[in-house]
């Protein structure tokens, strides 16, 4: 008799992008077409990139933010590393947070888990005050609740937070 392997399960999941160094645009859509690539994923859906002024002490450029939907069966953490390997190759060398940086790659949202790890937390801790997540988030997924305590609304979250000095790029 053969033993049938479980099939792997498969859970969507929010990544946000970042750029602000080494043609921001270009580095955004190769980390899309690499996340696509991943074992055992594929991207559903991407939102359009957005302009941001960039957190932290000093000034540094602008970035580039966008949000993905990707449909993985990754666990949590094997994402996360893959997900480094993508920053790593793309220059990526980390010293200190908020520095800036080629490609920063963000779990948002992995399916409605709550995860608290010492290397991840998830949803990501700062998602719900960030503009340059909201809105593009809001873009591809507008009806979406963000899980936890509070179980947050998408919309009530983006009307807490203006949309200030963001702004989408139409091309
Ligand atoms: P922020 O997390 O405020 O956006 P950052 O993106 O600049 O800051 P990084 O230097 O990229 O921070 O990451 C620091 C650490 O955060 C990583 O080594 C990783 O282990 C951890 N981390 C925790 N939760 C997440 C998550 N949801 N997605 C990605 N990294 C996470
Ligand atoms: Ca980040
Ligand atoms: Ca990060």
């Amino acid at each position: 008799m053969s033993v049938k392997k479980d099939p792997k399960q498969v859970f969507s999941v929010f990544v946000g992008l970042g750029s602000n160094l080494a043609q921001p645009q270009t580095q955004i859509s190769q980390a899309m077409t690499e996340m696509a690539q991943l074992t055992d994923t594929s991207l559903l859906k991407q939102s359009s990139l957005y302009r941001s002024t960039a957190l932290g002490p000093e000034p540094q450029p602008d970035y580039l933010n966008a949000v993905v939907e990707l449909a993985t069966a990754l666990n949590p953490h094997a994402l996360l590393k893959a997900l480094q390997a993508i920053e790593a190759q793309h220059g990526r060398i980390r010293k200190q947070r908020w520095e800036p940086r080629p490609l920063d790659l963000d779990i948002l949202l992995y399916g409605n888990q709550l995860i608290s790890t010492e290397t991840l937390i998830v949803p990501h801790a700062e998602m719900t005050k960030r503009h340059f997540v909201l809105y593009p988030l809001a873009e591809i997924a507008p009806d979406l609740v963000i899980p936890g305590a509070k179980n947050e609304n998408l919309n009530q979250l983006l009307q807490r937070c203006p949309m200030a000095e963001l702004q989408k790029i139409i091309d």
